[in-house]
């Protein structure tokens, strides 16, 4: 069996809904779950937080997973309805729909039978990705209102671009978009990601929609989760299967990027981008061989990656090594990659083994 692994701490994920609460007092808490839980692994997660108020998936797909796995809270697909036969579907599974374009509003207004939905309608202030332009707000709200079959409780929905900046212009302008186009609108209102709960508390409203900070990450420059009291949900370990000595002038690794500076001992570890290692994590990017930092050396391959054993003089075949979460933070490993770390969470791949512990 190969060593690597995924190990999803329970407890850490219920923690970081409690700290999720605790920074957005008195508004409901959408756990979104989508790419498989951020890669943590959907039915585990949501198993984990139950005392969510809601789930919020990509897809259908997610949906028909989250019920089968008796997940009874309101869900919603954040993309919406988009072909024909999901309505029907989404009726049937009690899943609520994001309305953000025409087609999906026409829709919606062609098929008037069968269970009232629950419908989100999406507003575009300034992000360009989806979402109806803001001046059309009370038009598409009353024309939702007019439909019988949509519930009377449609919330409000925009997103941000750049909450991760506390201090940026384009959040504080979306802010008093979403606001003027849907003031005197009777809805429930849900702006904030992750980083706008964090950050931006003006703009929490009754819905907020966690995702990273469930996983005790943050996508705020310079910061870790655990700087905002936040958990990692999830350790990646593996262990060394082999120990090489090399001498100074030597290479180790394809194209020979790396190069001895003394006579020393390279570790080997089993794990590599077939796994969701980050090929692009390059020579320095740190990892704990015995709970003592070292470093990657070398290029990372498929199935290992060579680490510079001169921190860890003792290490021997068969030390766990870890690759990213308790002591060692997944934003350090993503910032060395070039990417963020829900990136390398969501890229765990099929072959990784997972486990839960309850901490
Ligand atoms: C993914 C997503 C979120 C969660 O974002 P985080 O930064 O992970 O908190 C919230 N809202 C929408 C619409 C999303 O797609």
């Amino acid at each position: 069996m190969r060593a690597a692994c995924a190990t999803i701490h329970l407890g850490a994920l219920r923690e970081n809904l409690r700290r999720v609460r605790g920074l957005s007092p008195g508004a409901h808490v959408m756990a979104v779950v989508k790419a498989d839980g951020y890669g943590h692994g959907l039915e585990r997660v949501a198993r984990a937080l139950d005392a969510a108020d809601a789930f919020g998936v990509a897809g259908i797909a997610d949906g028909q997973r989250l019920r089968a796995a008796s997940v009874s809270q309101r869900i919603v697909v954040l993309s919406g309805h988009d072909e024909p036969g999901d309505l029907a579907e989404m009726r049937r599974l009690r899943l609520d729909t994001v309305v953000h374009n025409d087609a999906q509003l026409d829709a919606l207004a062609a098929e008037s039978e069968g269970r009232v939905l629950r419908v989100w309608l999406k507003l575009d202030t300034g992000m360009h990705r989806l979402g109806f332009a803001p001046e059309r707000a009370r038009e598409v709200f009353a024309r939702l209102r007019a439909l019988p079959s949509v519930d009377r409780g449609i919330v409000l929905m925009t997103h941000f671009a750049n909450s991760d900046v506390f201090d940026d212009a384009l959040t504080a302008h979306q802010i008093e978009c979403f606001e003027r186009s849907t003031s005197g609108l009777d809805g429930e209102r849900s702006l904030s990601n992750s980083a706008a709960i964090i950050g931006w508390p003006e703009a929490h409203g009754q819905w907020v929609r966690a995702g990273g900070a469930l996983y005790g990450m943050s996508v705020i420059a310079g910061k870790i989760g655990a700087d905002y009291g936040l958990r990692p949900a999830m350790t990646l370990t593996t262990k060394l299967v082999a120990i090489n000595r090399v001498r100074r002038g030597e290479h180790v690794g394809y194209a020979a990027t790396w190069e001895a500076p003394e006579d020393m001992s390279v570790g080997v570890a089993a794990i590599g981008y077939g796994d969701g290692y980050p090929r692009a994590a390059g020579s320095g990017t740190p990892v704990l061989v015995n709970d003592a930092r070292a470093a990657v050396v070398g290029r990372v391959s498929m199935d290992l990656i060579t680490i510079d054993l001169r921190s860890v003089p003792d290490a021997k075949i068969g030390d766990p090594v870890v690759l990213w979460g308790r002591g060692l933070p997944v934003e350090e490993i993503a910032h060395h990659a070039g990417t963020i770390g829900y990136d390398l969470t969501c890229g765990i791949t099929r072959r990784v083994r997972f486990a839960e512990d309850e901490k």
